[in-house]
Protein backbone atom coordinates (compact mmCIF):
# COMPACT_ATOMS: atom_id res chain seq x y z
CA UNK A 1 0.00 0.00 0.00
CA UNK A 2 1.48 3.04 -0.99
CA UNK A 3 1.77 5.89 1.44
CA UNK A 4 3.55 9.69 2.28
CA UNK A 5 6.43 9.32 4.30
CA UNK A 6 6.03 12.90 6.16
CA UNK A 7 9.40 12.42 7.63
CA UNK A 8 11.55 11.88 4.69
CA UNK A 9 9.36 14.79 3.61
CA UNK A 10 10.66 17.21 5.87
CA UNK A 11 14.57 15.61 5.25
CA UNK A 12 14.11 16.31 1.79
CA UNK A 13 13.24 20.24 2.73
CA UNK A 14 15.95 20.80 5.12
CA UNK A 15 18.35 19.65 2.28
CA UNK A 16 16.67 21.95 -0.24
CA UNK A 17 16.66 24.87 2.02
CA UNK A 18 20.23 24.73 2.08
CA UNK A 19 20.46 24.13 -2.28
CA UNK A 20 19.27 27.91 -2.93
CA UNK A 21 15.74 27.23 -5.08
CA UNK A 22 15.37 29.83 -7.47
CA UNK A 23 12.22 30.71 -9.94
CA UNK A 24 12.99 30.51 -13.50
CA UNK A 25 11.19 33.72 -15.51
CA UNK A 26 11.26 31.94 -19.02
CA UNK A 27 12.19 34.75 -20.89
CA UNK A 28 14.90 32.38 -23.29
CA UNK A 29 14.11 34.33 -26.57
CA UNK A 30 14.57 30.87 -27.85
CA UNK A 31 11.76 28.96 -26.48
CA UNK A 32 9.58 31.82 -25.30
CA UNK A 33 8.07 35.47 -27.26
CA UNK A 34 9.10 38.26 -26.34
CA UNK A 35 8.07 39.63 -22.75
CA UNK A 36 6.39 43.22 -24.63
CA UNK A 37 4.36 41.37 -27.15
CA UNK A 38 0.99 41.78 -26.80
CA UNK A 39 -0.91 39.70 -23.95
CA UNK A 40 -3.22 38.02 -26.52
CA UNK A 41 -0.52 36.90 -28.47
CA UNK A 42 1.82 35.70 -25.62
CA UNK A 43 -1.38 34.17 -23.94
CA UNK A 44 -2.53 32.05 -27.82
CA UNK A 45 1.41 30.36 -27.35
CA UNK A 46 1.50 29.59 -24.02
CA UNK A 47 -2.17 27.90 -23.60
CA UNK A 48 -1.66 26.51 -26.74
CA UNK A 49 2.06 25.10 -26.55
CA UNK A 50 1.25 23.59 -22.46
CA UNK A 51 -1.58 21.55 -24.49
CA UNK A 52 0.61 19.93 -26.68
CA UNK A 53 3.62 19.34 -23.71
CA UNK A 54 3.30 15.95 -23.03
CA UNK A 55 6.02 12.89 -23.25
CA UNK A 56 7.52 13.77 -26.71
CA UNK A 57 10.04 10.87 -26.59
CA UNK A 58 8.40 7.22 -27.13
CA UNK A 59 9.84 5.29 -29.75
CA UNK A 60 12.66 7.07 -30.73
CA UNK A 61 13.84 10.27 -28.86
CA UNK A 62 12.34 13.68 -30.50
CA UNK A 63 15.69 15.69 -30.74
CA UNK A 64 17.49 17.42 -33.19
CA UNK A 65 19.37 20.75 -34.68
CA UNK A 66 17.67 23.83 -34.95
CA UNK A 67 19.37 26.95 -36.07
CA UNK A 68 22.66 25.30 -35.12
CA UNK A 69 22.19 23.96 -32.00
CA UNK A 70 20.98 20.93 -30.35
CA UNK A 71 17.80 20.28 -28.61
CA UNK A 72 16.00 17.98 -27.15
CA UNK A 73 12.58 16.68 -25.55
CA UNK A 74 10.62 19.75 -24.11
CA UNK A 75 12.87 22.08 -25.21
CA UNK A 76 12.68 20.73 -28.86
CA UNK A 77 9.25 21.56 -28.70
CA UNK A 78 9.71 24.72 -27.70
CA UNK A 79 12.38 25.98 -30.02
CA UNK A 80 9.74 24.58 -32.76
CA UNK A 81 6.85 26.42 -31.41
CA UNK A 82 8.76 29.90 -30.87
CA UNK A 83 10.08 30.19 -34.40
CA UNK A 84 6.26 28.84 -35.30
CA UNK A 85 5.18 31.53 -33.25
CA UNK A 86 7.55 34.44 -35.55
CA UNK A 87 5.42 33.08 -38.40
CA UNK A 88 1.70 33.60 -36.57
CA UNK A 89 1.36 30.25 -36.04
CA UNK A 90 -1.05 30.61 -32.62
CA UNK A 91 -3.87 32.30 -34.25
CA UNK A 92 -7.26 30.72 -32.65
CA UNK A 93 -8.93 31.39 -36.33
CA UNK A 94 -6.05 29.31 -37.97
CA UNK A 95 -5.95 26.94 -34.86
CA UNK A 96 -9.03 26.14 -35.02
CA UNK A 97 -8.44 25.27 -38.79
CA UNK A 98 -5.20 23.59 -38.51
CA UNK A 99 -4.56 20.74 -41.17
CA UNK A 100 -1.85 18.26 -40.79
CA UNK A 101 0.31 19.05 -43.61
CA UNK A 102 0.57 23.04 -41.72
CA UNK A 103 1.59 21.66 -38.21
CA UNK A 104 4.17 19.80 -39.59
CA UNK A 105 6.88 22.23 -39.31
CA UNK A 106 5.68 22.78 -35.21
CA UNK A 107 6.27 18.44 -34.99
CA UNK A 108 8.91 17.40 -36.52
CA UNK A 109 12.69 17.79 -36.05
CA UNK A 110 15.78 15.92 -37.76
CA UNK A 111 12.96 14.16 -40.18
CA UNK A 112 11.10 12.68 -37.93
CA UNK A 113 7.34 13.73 -36.71
CA UNK A 114 6.57 13.38 -32.69
CA UNK A 115 5.17 10.15 -31.87
CA UNK A 116 1.44 11.19 -31.65
CA UNK A 117 1.70 13.85 -34.33
CA UNK A 118 -1.90 13.53 -35.10
CA UNK A 119 -3.74 13.75 -31.96
CA UNK A 120 -1.47 16.95 -31.07
CA UNK A 121 -3.05 18.57 -34.44
CA UNK A 122 -6.25 17.59 -32.95
CA UNK A 123 -5.39 19.37 -29.37
CA UNK A 124 -4.39 21.98 -31.30
CA UNK A 125 -7.54 22.66 -33.20
CA UNK A 126 -9.77 21.96 -30.08
CA UNK A 127 -7.36 24.79 -28.54
CA UNK A 128 -8.19 27.44 -31.38
CA UNK A 129 -11.83 26.60 -31.23
CA UNK A 130 -12.25 27.13 -27.52
CA UNK A 131 -10.16 30.11 -27.88
CA UNK A 132 -12.58 31.20 -30.81
CA UNK A 133 -16.12 30.13 -29.02
CA UNK A 134 -15.08 32.68 -25.76
CA UNK A 135 -13.90 35.51 -27.78
CA UNK A 136 -9.95 35.21 -27.96
CA UNK A 137 -7.26 33.94 -25.52
CA UNK A 138 -7.27 36.77 -23.15
CA UNK A 139 -11.24 35.85 -22.50
CA UNK A 140 -10.39 31.72 -22.31
CA UNK A 141 -8.01 32.48 -19.54
CA UNK A 142 -9.02 34.18 -16.26
CA UNK A 143 -5.76 35.48 -14.33
CA UNK A 144 -6.47 36.73 -11.54
CA UNK A 145 -7.29 33.78 -9.82
CA UNK A 146 -5.92 30.18 -10.07
CA UNK A 147 -8.83 28.41 -9.27
CA UNK A 148 -10.92 30.13 -12.07
CA UNK A 149 -8.54 29.69 -14.72
CA UNK A 150 -7.99 25.88 -13.70
CA UNK A 151 -12.07 25.69 -13.84
CA UNK A 152 -11.89 27.57 -17.48
CA UNK A 153 -9.10 25.36 -18.63
CA UNK A 154 -11.26 22.17 -17.75
CA UNK A 155 -13.50 22.91 -21.28
CA UNK A 156 -10.19 22.26 -23.41
CA UNK A 157 -9.49 18.76 -24.22
CA UNK A 158 -5.82 18.85 -23.53
CA UNK A 159 -6.62 20.17 -20.23
CA UNK A 160 -8.47 17.25 -18.78
CA UNK A 161 -6.06 15.94 -16.42
CA UNK A 162 -7.38 14.90 -13.44
CA UNK A 163 -4.07 15.85 -12.16
CA UNK A 164 -4.23 18.95 -13.27
CA UNK A 165 -0.20 18.59 -14.55
CA UNK A 166 -0.69 21.37 -17.76
CA UNK A 167 -3.16 23.85 -16.21
CA UNK A 168 -0.36 23.70 -13.51
CA UNK A 169 2.43 23.99 -16.06
CA UNK A 170 0.41 27.13 -17.92
CA UNK A 171 0.06 28.66 -14.17
CA UNK A 172 3.75 28.57 -13.58
CA UNK A 173 4.24 30.17 -17.33
CA UNK A 174 1.73 32.94 -16.26
CA UNK A 175 2.94 33.96 -13.42
CA UNK A 176 6.36 33.95 -14.02
CA UNK A 177 6.21 35.72 -17.27
CA UNK A 178 3.83 37.73 -15.18
CA UNK A 179 0.93 37.24 -17.56
CA UNK A 180 -1.12 36.79 -14.68
CA UNK A 181 -1.38 37.77 -11.13
CA UNK A 182 -3.54 35.61 -9.23
CA UNK A 183 -4.30 36.51 -5.46
CA UNK A 184 -4.69 33.07 -4.91
CA UNK A 185 -1.45 31.53 -5.53
CA UNK A 186 -2.01 29.04 -1.99
CA UNK A 187 -3.77 27.12 -4.65
CA UNK A 188 -0.67 26.16 -6.58
CA UNK A 189 0.64 22.49 -6.29
CA UNK A 190 3.65 20.91 -8.72
CA UNK A 191 2.66 20.03 -12.42
CA UNK A 192 3.74 16.35 -11.41
CA UNK A 193 5.24 14.74 -14.86
CA UNK A 194 7.75 11.80 -14.70
CA UNK A 195 10.27 13.59 -13.47
CA UNK A 196 8.52 14.58 -10.11
CA UNK A 197 7.23 11.31 -10.08
CA UNK A 198 10.60 9.48 -10.52
CA UNK A 199 12.14 11.53 -7.97
CA UNK A 200 9.56 11.21 -5.39
CA UNK A 201 9.69 7.58 -5.20
CA UNK A 202 13.75 7.44 -5.24
CA UNK A 203 13.81 10.26 -2.06
CA UNK A 204 11.10 7.97 -0.85
CA UNK A 205 8.82 10.65 -0.54
CA UNK A 206 5.86 8.76 -1.99
CA UNK A 207 6.62 5.46 -0.37
CA UNK A 208 5.81 3.03 -3.29
CA UNK A 209 6.90 -0.94 -3.80
CA UNK A 210 10.44 -1.04 -5.65
CA UNK A 211 9.53 -4.06 -6.99
CA UNK A 212 5.96 -2.71 -8.70
CA UNK A 213 7.72 0.58 -9.95
CA UNK A 214 10.63 -2.19 -11.68
CA UNK A 215 8.49 -4.74 -13.12
CA UNK A 216 7.61 -2.57 -15.85
CA UNK A 217 4.19 -3.05 -15.67
CA UNK A 218 1.87 -0.28 -17.30
CA UNK A 219 -0.84 0.99 -14.85
CA UNK A 220 -4.09 1.86 -16.48
CA UNK A 221 -5.29 5.59 -15.93
CA UNK A 222 -7.24 5.36 -12.59
CA UNK A 223 -3.81 3.90 -11.17
CA UNK A 224 -1.72 6.84 -12.96
CA UNK A 225 -4.07 9.46 -11.60
CA UNK A 226 -3.91 7.84 -8.45
CA UNK A 227 -0.25 7.10 -8.24
CA UNK A 228 0.40 11.27 -9.60
CA UNK A 229 -1.99 12.84 -6.85
CA UNK A 230 0.24 10.50 -4.22
CA UNK A 231 2.89 12.40 -5.74
CA UNK A 232 0.94 15.91 -5.99
CA UNK A 233 0.54 15.51 -2.08
CA UNK A 234 3.74 14.35 -1.18
CA UNK A 235 5.95 17.25 -2.73
CA UNK A 236 3.18 20.08 -1.85
CA UNK A 237 4.02 18.98 2.16
CA UNK A 238 7.85 18.94 0.94
CA UNK A 239 7.01 22.75 -0.15
CA UNK A 240 5.30 23.49 2.69
CA UNK A 241 8.09 22.04 5.03
CA UNK A 242 10.66 24.46 3.27
CA UNK A 243 8.71 27.46 2.81
CA UNK A 244 9.19 27.24 -1.19
CA UNK A 245 6.47 28.20 -3.53
CA UNK A 246 5.29 24.97 -5.65
CA UNK A 247 5.96 26.33 -8.92
CA UNK A 248 9.99 27.34 -7.82
CA UNK A 249 9.96 23.89 -6.37
CA UNK A 250 8.75 22.74 -9.86
CA UNK A 251 11.56 24.67 -11.63
CA UNK A 252 14.16 23.09 -9.47
CA UNK A 253 12.58 19.43 -9.92
CA UNK A 254 12.12 19.57 -13.65
CA UNK A 255 15.49 20.57 -13.42
CA UNK A 256 17.28 18.50 -11.31
CA UNK A 257 15.51 15.49 -13.16
CA UNK A 258 17.10 15.66 -16.42
CA UNK A 259 20.57 16.89 -15.08
CA UNK A 260 20.85 14.52 -12.24
CA UNK A 261 18.36 12.22 -10.92
CA UNK A 262 18.02 10.63 -14.15
CA UNK A 263 16.06 7.75 -15.55
CA UNK A 264 19.50 6.03 -16.46
CA UNK A 265 22.64 6.12 -13.84
CA UNK A 266 21.47 9.06 -11.85
CA UNK A 267 24.47 10.99 -10.98
CA UNK A 268 24.23 10.13 -7.28
CA UNK A 269 27.95 10.92 -6.30
CA UNK A 270 27.14 15.07 -6.87
CA UNK A 271 23.70 14.72 -5.86
CA UNK A 272 22.74 16.52 -2.54
CA UNK A 273 20.23 14.24 -1.44
CA UNK A 274 22.20 10.88 -1.26
CA UNK A 275 22.53 10.98 2.64
CA UNK A 276 18.80 10.91 2.76
CA UNK A 277 18.10 8.88 -0.28
CA UNK A 278 15.66 5.81 0.19
CA UNK A 279 16.79 4.84 -3.37
CA UNK A 280 20.67 5.65 -3.22
CA UNK A 281 20.43 3.47 0.48
CA UNK A 282 18.98 0.58 -0.91
CA UNK A 283 21.40 1.11 -4.21
CA UNK A 284 18.03 0.26 -6.25
CA UNK A 285 16.70 3.15 -8.62
CA UNK A 286 13.22 2.57 -9.94
CA UNK A 287 12.19 4.62 -12.67
CA UNK A 288 8.41 6.15 -13.00
CA UNK A 289 5.32 4.32 -12.99
CA UNK A 290 4.92 2.89 -16.48
CA UNK A 291 1.71 4.88 -18.33
CA UNK A 292 2.94 5.49 -21.95
CA UNK A 293 -0.52 6.55 -23.98
CA UNK A 294 -1.23 9.73 -22.72
CA UNK A 295 -1.97 13.59 -23.36
CA UNK A 296 -2.17 14.47 -20.21
CA UNK A 297 1.89 15.22 -19.45
S1 LIG B 1 20.88 10.17 -4.43
FE1 LIG B 1 20.73 9.38 -6.54
S2 LIG B 1 18.74 8.37 -6.66
FE2 LIG B 1 18.73 9.66 -4.83
S3 LIG B 1 17.79 11.60 -5.49
FE3 LIG B 1 20.01 11.81 -5.69
S4 LIG B 1 20.46 11.23 -7.82
FE4 LIG B 1 18.40 10.48 -7.34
Amino acid sequence: MEAIDVDKAEAVADVLKSVGVRRDSYLDQRLYPPPDDPPEDQLAYFVSMVAIDHRTSLWEPFEGVVGGEFFHGADALYRLGRLAYGRGFFKAEKLAELAPSEAEHLLTIGGRRVWDFHIRVLLLRDVGKKALRNGGFERLVPRDSLKRLKEALRQIRAYEDPVEKKALLLAKFLDGRKLADFKDLEEADVPVDNHLSRIAYRLGIADVSYDFLESGVEVPREEDVRLRQLVKTAWKIVAKFADIHPFALDDYLWSFGRRTCTRERPKCDVCPFREICKAHALQRYPPEHLHLITWYY
